[in-house]
């Protein structure tokens, strides 16, 4: 079964069955920001953002409106994970606009992320979470929370987080920017976890031995590949794939059944 095919499955009973009871959604926006939400919880990742990279997504005004004064999908969300605090996952004045806005949020991410925030959010509101090797269990607004440090790559020392999480029976997992090699992945304990749906960034499957070796320690049932860039973004990699479309092929020749949201973004809807 195609991946394109699992989608027009997966959106037809979407269609058939909106908000079902106890019913997990989780919404790709753009880049690495994703809602999941379940029929009593709502959690936002890497979606208090501003600006990127210029290859990367931004999330259009009016979203980013939502989000950031808490209205519509976005008004009572219990937890607002941060990966990191580069700029295209975090902005500290949009943080601290949602949680002026929704006086339930709560806050888990990085030493420098809590920091840059610590002066506008109550301190009973934020987590913080020091580089380790073990995962740090935390538990936020109801919804326990597994946090690894996942390193951002040889040549980055900025600190990275991946967060685990259960929403009515199904896990989630969402690994941040991280470029942990398999022996990296397996000494952080996440062989140990077994995962429904893994948000993943894109670059693990433009190569098949570092998608193989992730594919040896992740335990997901599905992937979402996230962090693709703008499709009509000036890259030479985009060209030399033939475009957004063809990346997209080839990561999933890559690692076949993988779901893929045309442009980048959209839901996978009602999880049961
Ligand atoms: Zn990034």
């Amino acid at each position: 079964m195609t991946s394109r095919f699992l989608l027009s499955v997966l959106l037809t009973l979407a269609l058939l069955w909106p908000g079902g009871a106890g019913a997990v959604s989780v919404c790709v926006l753009g880049n690495e920001a994703v809602r999941i939400s379940s029929q009593n919880k709502r959690v936002l990742i890497d979606g208090l953002y501003r600006e990127g990279y210029p290859e990367d997504v931004i999330l259009a005004a009016d979203l980013r409106q939502r989000i950031e004064t808490a209205e519509g999908e976005f008004d009572r969300l219990d937890l607002v994970l941060v990966t990191h605090s580069h700029k295209d996952h975090f902005n500290a004045a949009a943080v601290i606009r949602h949680f002026a806005n929704n006086p339930q949020a709560r806050l888990i991410s990085t030493l420098e992320v809590v920091q840059a925030v610590a002066g506008e959010i109550p301190v009973a509101r934020r987590h913080s979470v020091p580089p380790s090797v073990e995962p740090v269990a935390i538990r936020a607004s109801g919804i326990d929370v597994l946090v690894f440090n996942l390193n951002h790559g040889a040549s980055n020392e900025t600190q990275n987080l991946g967060f685990l999480f259960e929403l009515d029976g199904k896990t989630i997992f969402h690994l941040g920017d991280t470029m942990a090699s398999r022996a990296e992945l397996e000494a952080a304990g996440v062989a140990d976890h077994p995962v429904d749906v893994a948000l993943v960034p894109f670059w693990y499957y433009l190569y098949e031995e570092r998608a193989k070796g992730l594919d040896g320690v992740l335990k997901a049932e599905t992937v979402i590949p996230i962090h693709l860039p703008r499709p009509d973004a000036d890259k030479q990699y985009l060209t030399r794939f033939g475009g957004f479309e063809g990346l997209q092929a080839a990561i999933d020749k890559i690692r076949p059944n993988m779901v893929q949201f045309e442009g980048g973004a959209g839901c996978l809807a009602n999880l049961r």
